[in-house]
């Protein structure tokens, strides 16, 4: 089966992967659909050109194509390190008496709570993913943003900042995380201070990254949690099977079930225009590209991924015999 690979197998395909970005870069390059998510003022002002696709694999290579040196905010990608933050906090069983793990098939943003429980659907939407911020420890709002930093710094391998136009343009605009975070307030799914939550989930998603940081932190979820470059610890490695579950059912909006069967791997997707893709044991994949499609995923980002996938071979459950490694 394809997901049998290992180093050794990654080694006889290295070589080409270069030549593979090379390929899909000037493939999609040309491709304008889509829009820039405009909710969030500060995103407006992006160029809608820049496209990079990074592969980083779990023995540290790396191989980039494009901008990838371009800064952008993560956005809906922090959901995934949020999530693992809070697992390590409280545990999986704690986790999910706050937090289901149930697809939605709506909208990322939709003002919706399980019926029976009160709990958001899953952690990838944003009511799941304000729920999951609340989770994190620390004694005030400042040690909560720095474990917020540490973790990313740890899964990148370098210090993390906060973009302050994004933060305060999403702070200012918000009202439907607002409206979310009080909904969730009056079900008892949030117990603290919601200006407090809503800031640092606002924080999380406004933390500067560029197309190598998402391939690096996708490498390092592929790598049992372990960043390949620097051999940090990002999560415990207990924790990564329940973040790439998640990812696998509800990563990519309301789209998520068209790329488990297309693309077959766990992703993230974010209205920045990013995308992280994790093929486990082998490799971590970045794509920036900023235009989106209708439910928020990016245009190029899709399409990349999906070539990659049929390409590289990686789809989980592809067992046709005629996959790479
Ligand atoms: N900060 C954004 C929001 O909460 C993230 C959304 C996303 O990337 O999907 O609306």
């Amino acid at each position: 089966m394809a997901n049998q690979g290992n180093l050794e197998d990654l080694e006889i395909v290295s070589a080409p992967f270069l030549a593979v970005l090379n390929d899909l870069f000037s493939k999609y390059k040309s491709q304008r659909e889509g829009t820039l998510a405009n909710y969030i003022p500060e995103l407006a002002k992006v160029n809608p050109e820049l496209f990079s696709i990074c592969i980083v694999t779990v023995d540290g290579q790396t191989y980039q194509v494009g901008d990838y040196q371009q800064q952008f905010t993560i956005q809906s990608i922090s959901k995934v390190f949020a999530y693992g933050l809070a697992l390590e906090d409280h545990g999986r069983d704690y986790v999910l008496t706050r937090v289901g793990v149930e697809p939605t098939g709506d909208a990322f943003n939709a003002i919706i709570l399980d019926e029976k429980s009160k709990r958001p659907y899953n952690p990838m939407v944003n009511a799941g993913a304000i729920a999951t911020t609340s989770l994190i420890k620390g004694s005030g709002a400042t040690e909560r943003l720095n474990r917020v930093l540490d973790m990313f710094r740890r899964y990148t391998g370098r210090d993390a900042l906060v973009d302050i136009s994004v933060f305060t343009s999403e702070r200012s605009t918000g009202h439907r995380n607002r409206a979310i975070a009080h909904l969730m307030l009056n079900f008892g799914m949030i117990d603290q201070n919601i200006e407090e939550v809503l800031d640092l989930y606002f924080q999380q998603c406004a933390v500067i990254v560029n197309c190598q940081d998402l391939a690096m932190m996708a490498a390092t979820l592929a790598n049992k949690g372990v960043n390949p470059v620097t051999g940090e610890q990002a999560v415990e490695s207990r924790h990564v099977k329940d973040i790439l579950s998640v990812m696998y059912t509800c990563g990519m909006y309301n789209f998520s079930g068209e790329w488990a069967y297309t693309v077959g791997i766990p992703a993230k997707s974010g209205v920045c225009g990013g995308i992280i893709a994790v093929a486990p044991h082998k490799m971590g994949i970045g794509v920036f590209s900023p235009l989106l499609d209708v439910r928020g995923n990016s245009v190029r980002g899709v399409n990349v991924c999906e070539e990659l996938s049929r390409r590289l071979g990686l789809h989980l459950f592809d067992c046709s015999g005629d996959t790479k490694f």
